[in-house]
């Protein structure tokens, strides 16, 4: 028997809510691990260390040396929809933070349990806090502090069943933990970054504050890839067609890979381009005899109009980049050709220095 009536339609219970939202903010470990260490260096850390205990799952924990967050804002601090970053809709255009929806935190604490150390300039002593569902558990304790805030994120996941399964068997999100703090590192090369498992003596990534581009590359992904680096640098200002700058290193014949390494910032955010990837790994196939494949750092900076930086977290696609489709491809082929003659210059070097 099928009754008449259709069902009925209530509410949901507003935990429920920010239990989902938070789901999809928080999808893994690293999601949690970009969102803090993104939070510090808003915080003009200059340096920013990354413990890991069980792939994320069992502990994460993010130090850093910035400006702190001041006692009157902790009770607010982990509510959905507080940051220090953004006012007006308008100002998105504009913002040169990474954070300003003040989702993360909130997130986190609705999906693990977060613990807050901090203290600000000045200030004799910090204090530390835990946080459950958005709010604080107890009042703010004093305590001894150094310089900027410790975040720890304990047993993520743990209302969450079916996710811990699934994140428990599969390949841990450690590595993907140390190659996005690797990315991190070499394009934020005046801050010093670490990351280590717990108990671990020795650092995974240990990169100190440099000047050099080279050298933080070098620090992080080897000699073999900083052996074989290549300068390449860009820029258009045609208004009609495109106006951004470009400045990154590749990799030359020397360098032999089985996967693309392909690390780029387009106006300071991690993003994927595909098209654009997809446009350097022809001209890698078509110049080198033997198709190797590249390591790619590239920094593009557009005029801010240009990008909308308001996509979800979790897309870390070119969708962010709002250049129409003709823009768009004009920077790649500018990109691509750039890189295409570096490329065969290098190459024709080397020919010339085995035939002698
Ligand atoms: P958002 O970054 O979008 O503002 P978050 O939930 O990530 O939202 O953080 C909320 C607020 O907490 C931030 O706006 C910032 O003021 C403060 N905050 C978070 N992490 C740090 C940190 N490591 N150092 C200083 N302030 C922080
Ligand atoms: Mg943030």
């Amino acid at each position: 028997f099928q009754s008449k009536e259709p069902p009925r339609i209530h509410r949901l219970d507003e935990s429920v809510v920010n239990r989902i939202a938070a789901g999809e903010v928080i999808q893994r470990p690293v999601s949690a691990v970009k969102e803090l260490v993104e939070n510090s260096l808003d915080a003009h850390s200059t340096s920013i260390n990354v413990i890991v205990k069980d792939g994320g799952l069992k502990l994460i924990q993010v130090s850093d040396d910035g400006h702190g967050i001041s006692y009157e804002d902790l009770p607010i601090l982990c509510e959905r929809h507080t940051t220090s970053k953004l006012s007006t809709f308008e100002d998105l255009q504009s913002i040169k933070s990474m954070g300003f929806r003040g989702e993360a935190l909130a997130s986190m604490t609705y999906v693990g349990h977060v613990t807050v150390t901090t203290i600000t300039k000045g200030q004799l002593h910090g204090y530390r806090v835990s946080y459950r569902d958005g709010a604080m558990e107890h009042e703010p304790k004093a305590c001894a502090a150094v310089k900027g805030t410790q975040i720890m994120v304990e047993n993520l996941f743990y209302n969450m069943i079916a996710r811990r399964k699934t994140l428990q068997n599969s390949a841990d999100d450690y590595s993907k933990i140390v190659d996005l703090l690797s990315r991190f590192a070499i394009h934020h090369m005046h801050v010093g970054f670490s990351c280590r498992k717990h108990g671990a003596a020795r650092a995974d990534v240990h990169a100190v504050a440099t000047s050099s581009r080279a050298d933080a590359i070098r620090s992080v992904y080897g000699m073999s890839v900083a052996r074989s680096l290549i300068k390449v640098e860009t820029s258009d200002n045609d208004p009609s067609s495109s106006v951004f700058k470009m400045d990154g290193f590749i990799s030359d014949s020397n360098y032999v890979a089985k996967k693309i390494t392909m690390v780029l910032f387009i106006n300071d955010r991690l993003v994927e381009c595909t098209p654009l990837k997809r446009a350097i790994e022809i001209v890698y196939a078509a110049t080198l005899p033997k198709a190797s494949k590249p390591f790619i750092y590239m920094s593009v900076i557009l005029p801010p109009e240009q990008v909308d930086v308001n996509v979800h977290p979790t897309k870390r696609e070119l969708c962010r980049i709002k250049v129409s489709l003709l823009n768009q491809e004009v920077i790649i082929d500018k990109i691509q050709s750039v890189v295409e003659s570096k490329l065969r210059n290098s190459n024709e070097v080397r020919t010339f220095q085995e035939q002698i």
